[in-house]
């Protein structure tokens, strides 16, 4: 039986790129493994941040996790931060990672440069951070781990830490394959085809829907959105390279109404057709997703018996493997 493992960072609002690439498989997958679904609420804090602002995405992402359709009865869902085991096992992999592996992780060294590349102001757990992650991923003894390529580093380094921890003290933890997901949308910014569409863009940012973005200020983003820029005749169809911006909104097309990016183009004559198309296709998404957020944002503690019920049931599950890394490493 497999067990499924992801986790979700409140670092900024939820957008459809996480929908599309994230929550819907992640629903998709209940009933086919042992899902455990986390919100990462150590992993927003690594560089600055504020501590109201964290607490009201924690609780967004809450209710969006539920009103994508994962389900309690079915899934485990928990907050990070509630299963102390995670940062437990994580000082433990501490000692057992060297400083030279952390050094040469490539996110820490392009992050550390975007907060000003200065040392002085680099918070302690950017650094360690892929620690913890190691320590997320080996507390539930996952036999497989499908990551994409800017995370394909970290889970190297759980498997190396695995490894060596296993080799010293004993047999522990099991060492996760790495799997490559199969390939989703990766949705593309849509004032910018050429960048990822990402939670943690600027508030305003044009090209970025996001899961809770009013219907009509959905409508604009795709009105204005980036459509092509080559010199040839304003067809609609799927071309990555001469055609970035129509083919992001095929594909958006295609993954929201589950069709083919052929089949999308199909009988679209403008960009304006295919815009009109688009803003139909997402907003039978969101609809549907907001009217399930409104409900159970109506009854906030409800959802958060649900994510405490799931913590405490994290909390059991790797309460062993924790017991077993304390002992094999001397801890009495
Ligand atoms: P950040 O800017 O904080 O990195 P993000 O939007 O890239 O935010 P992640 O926390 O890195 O989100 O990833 C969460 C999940 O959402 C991952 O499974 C990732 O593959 C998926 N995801 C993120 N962005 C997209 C996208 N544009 N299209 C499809 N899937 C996406
Ligand atoms: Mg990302």
């Amino acid at each position: 039986n497999d067990t499924r493992l992801s986790l979700l960072t409140p670092s900024g609002h939820l957008t459809l790129g996480n929908y599309l690439g994230a929550l819907r498989p992640m629903a998709a997958a209940q009933d086919a493994a042992t899902c455990f679904y986390g919100i990462s609420d150590l992993h927003a804090m690594t560089t600055t941040h504020d501590p109201a602002r964290l607490r009201a995405l924690t609780g967004e992402f809450r209710t969006l996790v539920l009103a994508a359709g994962i389900d309690p009865g079915r899934a485990t869902v928990f907050q990070q931060s509630r299963v102390p085991a995670h940062t437990e096992l994580a000082y433990l992999l501490e000692c057992t990672t060297y400083v030279g592996e952390l050094n040469r992780m490539i996110q820490f060294k392009e992050k550390r440069r975007t907060a000003g590349g200065v040392i002085s102001g680099t918070r302690t757990s950017l650094y360690t951070y892929p620690v913890l992650m190691a320590a997320d991923i080996l507390l539930y003894r996952p036999t497989h781990v499908p990551v994409g390529d800017d995370q394909r580093q970290h889970v190297e380094l759980a498997r190396d830490v695995a490894q060596r921890f296993n080799l010293a003290y004993g047999p522990v933890f099991t060492v996760p394959e790495i799997t490559v997901p199969p390939v989703g949308a990766r949705l593309m910014d849509l004032a910018d085809p050429a960048r990822k569409m990402s939670k943690s863009a600027e508030a305003d940012a044009a090209g970025v829907v996001r899961l809770l973005d009013d219907p009509d200020l959905v409508r604009r983003k795709i009105a204005r959105a980036v459509t092509d820029s080559d010199t040839g005749p304003a067809a609609v169809r799927f071309d990555r390279t001469a055609k970035p911006g129509v083919s992001n909104l095929l594909e958006l097309v295609a993954a929201c109404t589950g069709t083919t990016v052929e089949d999308a183009a199909e009988g679209v004559p403008t960009y304006g057709a295919l815009k009109k198309v688009a803003t139909d296709a997402v907003l039978a998404v969101l609809e549907p997703l907001q009217r399930r957020y409104a409900e159970l944002a109506a009854d906030p503690g409800q959802v958060e018996e649900v994510f405490e019920a799931g913590s405490a049931r994290c909390r059991e599950v790797t309460a062993p493997v924790l017991a077993a890394a304390r002992a094999a490493i001397g801890l009495s």
